[in-house]
């Protein structure tokens, strides 16, 4: 998926795209919706990204998919000669990427759009119960046997720090 920017002129250049990212987190093709457009200085790549995650929960460690849905707003401008080392990243130019040719890879961006929103603690379900701690069953398939204290830590800290000021129940 390469462009040539020299092509791309201040009018809009609709981009449709499906590929494959070639990310083991990804299942299947991933499809790019956008545009790019010429504006001062560089180039504005804009559009969304569709495609499945294949995560393993941080819960229970079970794989699951998930589908994304990932907006992408990123200028490209060319590299400058001198940068100096020391230049603070300002806000706005985090979305800001640096091209050597005016051949691109969309697609290597894109991969790369996909690999810094990857959710970093997935969860296969908001209501994952997780494994026991103690005997590393998965809770969601099956119940063990083992001892469980009614009310959990923090909360029973927090009681018996109470108990401890105000004395009794
Ligand atoms: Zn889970
Ligand atoms: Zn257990």
């Amino acid at each position: 998926m390469r462009i040539d920017l020299g092509s791309v002129k201040k009018e809009a250049k609709h981009l449709e795209e499906t590929f494959d990212p070639e990310l083991p987190e990804v299942e299947g093709a991933t499809a790019f919706q956008g545009e790019i457009i010429e504006i001062s200085g560089g180039y504005e790549l804009t559009g969304f990204l569709d495609g499945m995650y294949r995560l393993n929960c941080s819960r229970c460690l079970e794989s699951f998919t998930q589908p994304f849905h990932l907006p992408v707003r990123l200028i490209l401008k060319p590299r400058p000669e001198f940068v100096e080392p020391e230049r603070d990243l300002a806000a706005d130019e985090l979305d800001l990427l640096f091209y050597d040719d005016h051949i691109i890879d969309i697609g290597k961006i894109l991969r790369d759009e996909i690999v810094v929103n990857m959710p970093l603690k997935p969860v296969c379900d908001l209501k994952c119960r997780g494994l026991c701690p103690q005997c590393g069953q998965n809770l969601n398939k099956k119940e063990c046997s083992c001892e469980r204290e009614a009310d959990g830590g923090a909360w029973s800290a927090l009681k018996s720090i109470k108990k401890a000021i105000y004395g009794g129940e």
